[in-house]
């Protein structure tokens, strides 16, 4: 790691522990968290973590002068919250990306040892990720989290380990867009070898929303395609090429399957309005947008979550969870 001095033997050491590469040899405090030390500086952390200072004043033990602070949590948090702090702390309003891994180190040691900031900060990624607002949801350009996770389950349960809800209904949305059935019921099989699972109230919810949401394509989205008053339009000034090009869009959409991933879509002329004259073209993607606001006040409701304005609410400290 740049920055990083290489590893030097300090005091007296403990032959289990493991020494990481995140070791300044002028460090004055080495925080432990299971088999693992990392030498830093007190300043650094008290800044982050001001809730560490009694810790640090009253150490379990010492190293040469520096205090350990013995802490249960993971030691591959740790790592990857330090090298954030010592080499870049991202920021979500710049063109930074965040691993994953470190996003979540964020979220769960912001939120333990109050870093305020630093949680603060992984959360305007997770919500930049999953916006509460339909205009945010069409503005958003690529992730800002790379090495993005295996699957989006793991996005689900980092939401519920950290008692996140305003994110929920457009992570589940991605969820159904993008994971297989099978694996939502049987885990999604990891590279290493390991599966992530989702729980089964979740489960429920994601099967749910799916078939209301194939309802809601027709319902809302899509809504102009099954009225024939509206296409042809009354201004239509091709109406048989128009009516067979809405007829190919319905089968398009529905055919094989509901195509749910289209439903907050954005507008796309050349697959939505193929074959339809100007007139029709205007009026179909007016209904469209019109269409998809009405579905994303609904989106909560599909998969069975109370409304935006109270999921936010239980996004304030102290208040009751969902379940
Ligand atoms: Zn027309």
């Amino acid at each position: 790691m740049n920055g990083f001095f290489p590893p030097v033997k300090k005091g007296r050491e403990d032959k289990t522990m493991k020494r990481s590469r995140i070791w300044f040899d002028d460090g004055s405090i080495i925080i432990q968290a299971e088999d693992t030390q990392f030498c830093v500086h007190k300043s650094v952390i008290l800044k982050h973590f001001p809730t560490l200072n009694d810790l640090v004043s009253s150490p379990q033990s010492s190293s040469n002068g520096c205090a350990i602070i013995k802490l249960s949590d993971s030691a591959k948090d740790w790592e990857s919250l330090l090298t954030m702090i010592y080499d870049h702390l991202p920021t979500c309003k710049s063109t930074d990306l965040i691993p994953f891994r470190t996003l979540v180190a964020m979220l769960r040691l912001g939120d333990k040892y109050h870093g305020h900031s630093i949680r603060e900060e992984a959360l305007r990624f997770l919500r930049y990720e999953f916006p509460q607002d339909l205009d945010d949801w069409m503005d958003i350009w690529g992730t800002k989290i790379y090495p993005y996770p295996e699957s989006e389950f793991d996005f689900i349960n980092l939401a519920d380990e950290i008692g996140l809800h305003s994110v929920l209904p457009a992570m589940y949305y991605t969820c159904i867009k993008y994971e297989k059935l099978k694996d939502i019921f049987y885990g999604h099989p990891n590279s290493d070898g390991s599966v992530m699972r989702l729980s089964s109230d979740v489960q429920a919810c994601l099967v749910i929303g799916r078939e209301k949401l194939a309802f809601a394509l027709r319902k809302h989205t899509f809504s102009w395609l099954y009225n024939k008053k509206i296409i042809p339009c009354s201004r239509c000034s091709a109406k048989p090429e128009c009516t067979a090009a809405r007829n190919q869009l319905i089968r398009k959409v529905w055919m094989p399957v509901p195509n749910i991933s289209l439903a907050l879509d954005v507008w796309n002329r050349s697959e939505f309005a193929s074959g339809l004259c100007s007139f029709c073209a205007y009026t179909a993607e007016k209904l469209f947008h019109s269409g998809q606001e009405k579905l994303w006040i609904e989106l909560p409701s599909y998969f069975g979550l109370p409304s935006w304005d109270e999921l936010e609410n239980l996004d304030d400290p102290g208040s009751p969870s969902l379940s």
